[in-house]
């Protein structure tokens, strides 16, 4: 079936029936006309006592519709897909355990404001609190849609001085609040001047505003972001509804003026939380040449707990996925760490068992099969051509991957060294001698071997100094 035949045109609610195509195909005329009260959205749906309970209850989160997604709404199923995302109930105001304002710890990750550097090479640059329309489950709520926490031009200054001074940054990711939302002139001089500092090698773009208002996606904004490639760019589509022709033509301007496009959606209840309802979505998005990126756990945010899904759910339609469509259809799933630590991917177990030489495996099916690996293969051979390759160093960060590679026996949580010294740091004969756990070649490729204290060298034990071959942690800044 051809894609026009699957993807259909936005229908349009009647209450806008006399606008004229050539406003309702205007952007600003879509920013400008949006709902936010009970009347407007009363012309559009039938809203519920509890809908209508919590459009009027004071300190919600920023309720703003943009006419062409209100109407892809049935009005008249409450349990509609779009209209659970984009108008609130009173389940909003229901606290649950483990509910934060900033689950993702991103404002105490943040050099500056806007700024998140949690990853070694990458960064989140928030360029605004505005979007097109407002998601009830947004992780952001604590700034987004509050024109008070607007930034600035001096933020902006402080976020690009950062960056040009931070020369492990290679990718910067501009989101916000929407970027496409910005006042055009001033998207294109933040991406300018980004695409002034050398070592920044990708920016890109995470945006809804594809999906709440196509119409901003012209040819002016394509032609403008194809100057300052390479620049890739994320829509966030949840479920089949929201893919209409219109978002196609928007997908395709974009695609072609070469961008490569991918998807992040929400697993959200009531909403996209099945299987089939996930494979139609991402069937429609590569047809639409997006290729699905991340599922996300629906984050630990105020307003947000009604939306959550079990982890067991996820994993049921990442099973669902896997194997039975094809692999650039499916996404990773992942959960973003609350309190901070970034996106962690969670999927089902494929490795049934494994013994030296043997490692086996299950497929999609259930099929069990068995994996011989080479008895005589050696991981040391591709050295001489990795010191030909750039070396980026991960202060601080290099994680799990510096236990593989023999450069750390343990990474401890914090406080545990002073945990272990039992009964108030006592030294005796037995603990004096630090040697004696110091594990003999770790370490070895940050210093001379047999120079370095992990290899036996002097460490001078001094108790109080980080040792060579864990990873200290103090207050939560990693200090060695
Ligand atoms: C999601 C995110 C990124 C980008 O992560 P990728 O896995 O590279 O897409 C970078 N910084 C922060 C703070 C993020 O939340
Ligand atoms: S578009 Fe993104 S930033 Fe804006 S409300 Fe939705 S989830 Fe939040």
């Amino acid at each position: 079936m051809r894609l026009e035949e699957k993807v259909k045109p936005a229908r349009r609610a009647p209450v806008w029936a006399d606008v004229p195509d050539d406003k309702w195909n205007d952007w600003r005329w879509q920013l400008s006309h949006r709902l936010n009260s009970v009347d407007e959205l009363n012309q559009v749906i039938h809203l519920t006592e509890s809908e209508q309970r919590a459009l009027q209850a004071s300190g919600l989160f920023r309720v703003d519709i943009t006419p062409y997604f209100a109407s892809l709404m049935d009005p008249d199923d409450l349990r509609d897909p779009i209209r659970r995302q984009v108008i609130p109930t009173d389940a909003e105001l229901v606290p649950f355990t483990s509910m934060m304002e900033d689950s993702l710890a991103e404002d105490k990750h943040s050099p500056v404001p806007g700024l998140v550097h949690r990853y070694p090479d990458r960064v989140l640059m928030l360029v605004t609190t505005q979007c097109a329309s407002y998601c009830r489950y947004c992780t952001r709520s604590r700034i987004v849609g509050d024109p008070s926490a607007q930034f600035s031009r001096t933020d902006y200054d402080a976020q690009i001085d950062y960056l040009a001074r931070t020369p492990q940054v290679r990718d910067v990711l501009l989101s916000g609040g929407d970027p496409l939302v910005l006042a055009p002139k001033l998207l294109e001089n933040l991406i300018s001047r980004l695409r002034a500092i050398p070592h920044i090698e990708i920016v890109r773009i995470g945006s809804r505003v594809p999906v709440f208002m196509p119409q901003r996606v012209d040819q002016d904004l394509c032609d403008m972001l194809a100057r300052y490639h390479p620049v890739w760019l994320n829509i966030h589509v949840n479920h089949p509804n929201e893919i209409t022709q219109e978002l196609a033509a928007a997908c395709d301007r974009l695609t072609r003026a070469g961008v490569p496009l991918g998807n992040q959606s929400v697993l959200l209840a009531g909403v996209n939380d099945s299987v089939h309802i996930q494979r139609e979505l991402v069937h429609k998005l590569v047809m639409l040449r997006v290729r699905p990126y991340y599922l996300y756990q629906c984050d630990l945010v105020e307003g947000a707990g009604h939306f959550r899904t079990t982890v067991s759910k996820g994993l049921e339609i990442m099973e669902g996925l896997r194997g039975h469509t094809s692999g650039f259809a499916v996404p990773t799933y992942v959960i973003d760490a609350p309190g901070g630590g970034g996106k962690i991917p969670v999927t089902p177990n494929y490795v049934v068992s494994a013994a030296p030489g043997k490692v086996v495996l299950r497929n999609f099916e259930g099929f069990i099969t068995t994996y011989s690996e080479p008895l005589d293969y050696d991981p040391t051979a591709v050295k001489h051509l990795e010191d030909h390759a750039a070396r980026r160093p991960e202060p601080g960060q290099s994680g799990v991957l510096d236990l593989l590679q023999g450069e750390r026996l343990a990474i401890e949580p914090e406080g545990f060294a002073e945990t272990h010294v039992r009964g108030g740091a006592r030294q005796h004969r037995l603990n004096a001698d630090q040697h004696k756990w110091q594990p003999l070649g770790i370490g070895a490729g940050r210093a001379p071997a047999g120079d370095s204290p992990a290899n036996g060298g002097d460490s001078a034990a001094n108790p109080d100094q980080p040792q060579p071959g864990t990873i200290t942690v103090i207050n939560g800044e990693v200090i060695s």
